[in-house]
């Protein structure tokens, strides 16, 4: 068992099992064992990579799109284009390279990027020193704001519950031995869960998505959010563990493997709502990033290399936009302030 293992099923032996929302916070984000404080996880030495790591054209294409909203938003002189869970920079970095080209735009700017990682911080500072760095998105600036997030959702914390018959049984981690293992305890929680099946809560994310739909109708802007999920609420137990790109148990190796959950869009639309966003619209990544010139980028990228590069950034492009790859099963979900001109793509078929 690894050392943060050892710490929680200290801690279950004292208060007994644990909610899924308190062990996902822990394997991720302990002070001192947690997945994200200690390592950085992205790319093939990693446990996962995601778009901005597979190609530049990800980045850019959102750039292209951040310029678009920046103009529709009137072309303020100063903005804040935040990213929220920024990884290793690099999405950040492509989206920048693109706004470089939109001179006013770019000098309107002020980057603020919302990380908690200490090991990843330290790789956005390489690649976009200029910025600066908060923990939570409580301490962003009073400035209109556009917010991008990648695979940023998925990392917070769920609970899962459980009808059986007419009970709810909620799903935690307890000790078999001193083994960790999943199982269920019966739940007091008022759970409306039509059918039999896990239902994945998503309170604290939707907590999160209205502090960034607050600040995107407070001070004027839109967010685009990104990531693997479902359009509609479903049920359906989407927990996973990632090590060295293989999917493992969930409790198998605590602080050494990703754990993620696929995001309810549904019920992170409706967060938004409550803070009187607009929600523009869900697109699955395929479709928004075709329509954003996927084909026309890569076409020119590609006259300028040869041999295996042309090759592999033709395959990378396919990655992120097949409908088998990450072109279905991720969605693009736009939250503009009320009044802002409906963003293209959104809308636009
Ligand atoms: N967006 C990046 C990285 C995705 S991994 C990319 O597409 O490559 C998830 C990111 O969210 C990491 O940067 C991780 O450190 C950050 N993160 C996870 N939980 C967080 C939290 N509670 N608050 C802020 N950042 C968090």
């Amino acid at each position: 068992m690894t050392v943060l293992g050892e710490i929680i099923a200290g801690m279950i032996r004292e208060d007994g099992p644990m909610a899924i929302d308190r062990y996902m916070s822990l394997c991720l984000g302990h002070p001192q064992h947690g997945y994200y404080i200690t390592r950085d996880p992205l790319g093939a030495a990693g446990d996962f990579t995601t778009s901005p790591e597979i190609s530049q054209v990800f980045g850019e294409l959102i750039g292209v799109w951040v310029a678009q909203v920046w103009q529709s938003m009137g072309s303020p002189r100063r903005f804040a284009l935040i990213e929220l869970g920024p990884g290793r920079g690099t999405l950040m970095a492509d989206i920048l390279r693109v706004l470089a080209k939109v001179d006013a735009c770019a000098k309107a700017a002020e980057v603020h990027l919302v990380e908690t990682s200490p090991a990843l911080r330290a790789a956005q500072q390489a690649r976009v020193p200029q910025a600066t760095w908060h923990h939570t998105l409580a301490s962003l600036p009073a400035l209109p704001s556009i917010i991008v997030a990648n695979e940023f959702f998925d990392a917070l914390p769920i609970r899962q519950f459980e009808r059986r018959g007419h009970s709810v049984f909620e799903r935690v981690v307890g000790l078999s031995g001193d083994r960790l293992e999943l199982g269920l305890v019966p739940s007091p929680m008022e759970v409306r869960i039509r059918g039999e099946g896990v239902f994945e809560d998503q309170t604290i994310r939707a907590a999160v998505a209205r502090e960034m739909a607050d600040q995107v109708t407070r001070l004027g802007g839109a967010a685009l959010v990104i990531d693997y999920g479902h359009a509609r609420t479903a049920l359906g137990d989407t927990l996973q563990a990632m090590y060295r790109h293989s999917h493992v148990a969930v409790t198998d190796r605590p602080g050494e493997a990703d754990i993620t959950s696929h995001v309810d869009f549904e019920a992170l639309g409706r967060a938004c709502l409550v803070e009187n966003a607009v929600v523009a619209g869900l697109m699955t990544q395929g479709d928004f990033l075709n329509a954003m010139g996927l084909e026309a980028r890569t076409e020119v990228l590609a006259r300028s290399v040869t041999g295996d590069t042309r090759t592999q950034l033709v395959a990378a492009s396919e990655r992120l936009a097949h409908h088998d790859q990450m072109g279905h099963l991720f969605k693009v979900m736009a939250v503009t302030s009320a009044g802002l001109a409906l963003p293209y793509p959104f809308g636009a078929r």
